[in-house]
């Protein structure tokens, strides 16, 4: 056999040795740590997947479909039949951002919704949402001008009970693709508010998050085109105010890409 063949060969057999190994792990993973779908009730037949099933990713996927965006600049999603020709130049919700730009990954429901709720405590990203969040990126072009990736902080004494902040993992897996840098000394989250919790309506929204977010080194910020990344967007009102701070601190410009997007806010046109 020539020394060709037999790299080949080798070669061969270490990738099935490798298939079998990650099959047979998750095999042995569904037997000593059974994962049960928190979307559906199912096992969760592969680790990769998180704590929802592939049937509820793929449900999640497919459900995509029935959206589009229907404002082109802060990507609302509207049903895909809607009797709208063109996405809106700007809209309700987004006249009065100092965000440029809001993209996410797709709506907030099944199975995304799960692994975003999961990720408040387990800081491990599913490859579906990996995999969604770089799509995300390599088709959404406005996003490409941005120069760094600046996660949305928490507040520092529920990111120490956390241990992490999930919005750094998210934007540490765009980061993959993006080959950009993910900045976290630059903002600070100096009052601990998070509004859609204390069910406020928008005005008071944004009067509880004033002055919320401060900016501690300027210098890694100034003139730059800041990326905000975050696991969903509500309102709004969280990422636009992180980005008022920016601005007013010397940013260039700033846009946020979400993990998600929810529907509540979304006119179902
Ligand atoms: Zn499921
Ligand atoms: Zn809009």
């Amino acid at each position: 056999m020539s020394g060709h063949a037999w790299k080949v060969m080798v070669g061969k057999l270490y990738q099935s040795a490798r298939h079998i190994l990650e099959a047979g792990s998750d095999a042995v993973l569904l037997l000593l740590a059974p994962q049960v779908c928190r979307q559906c009730g199912a096992w969760v037949e592969r680790q990769a997947d998180g704590t929802a099933c592939r049937a509820c990713w793929e449900a999640w996927f497919a459900e995509q479909s029935r959206y589009r965006p229907g404002c082109h600049r802060c990507g609302r999603w509207v049903a895909a039949d809607a009797t709208m020709v063109q996405p809106q130049k700007q809209c309700a919700q987004c006249a009065n951002w100092s965000l440029t730009w809001a993209r996410s990954g797709g709506v907030y429901t099944g199975a995304l919704r799960t692994a975003l709720l999961t990720l408040k405590h387990t800081p491990r990203l599913p490859t579906p949402l990996v995999q969604r969040l770089h799509a995300t990126w390599h088709e959404q072009s406005v996003l490409h001008t941005s120069d760094i990736l600046v996660p949305i902080p928490l507040a520092p004494r529920r990111e120490r009970a956390r241990g992490y902040n999930q919005a750094v993992r998210l934007a540490e897996a765009v980061a993959q693709v993006a080959r950009r840098p993910v900045v976290t000394e630059a903002v600070a989250r100096v009052i601990e508010t998070y509004p859609h919790r204390a069910g406020l309506d928008a005005r008071a929204r944004r009067q509880a998050l004033e002055g919320a977010f401060r900016v501690i080194r300027p210098r890694l910020i100034a003139n730059r085109r800041v990326l905000l990344v975050d696991d969903v967007l509500t309102s709004g009102v969280t990422l636009d105010t992180a980005a008022r701070a920016l601005l007013a601190a010397g940013a260039a410009e700033v846009s946020a890409l979400t993990a998600a997007r929810t529907l509540r806010h979304t006119s179902l046109a």
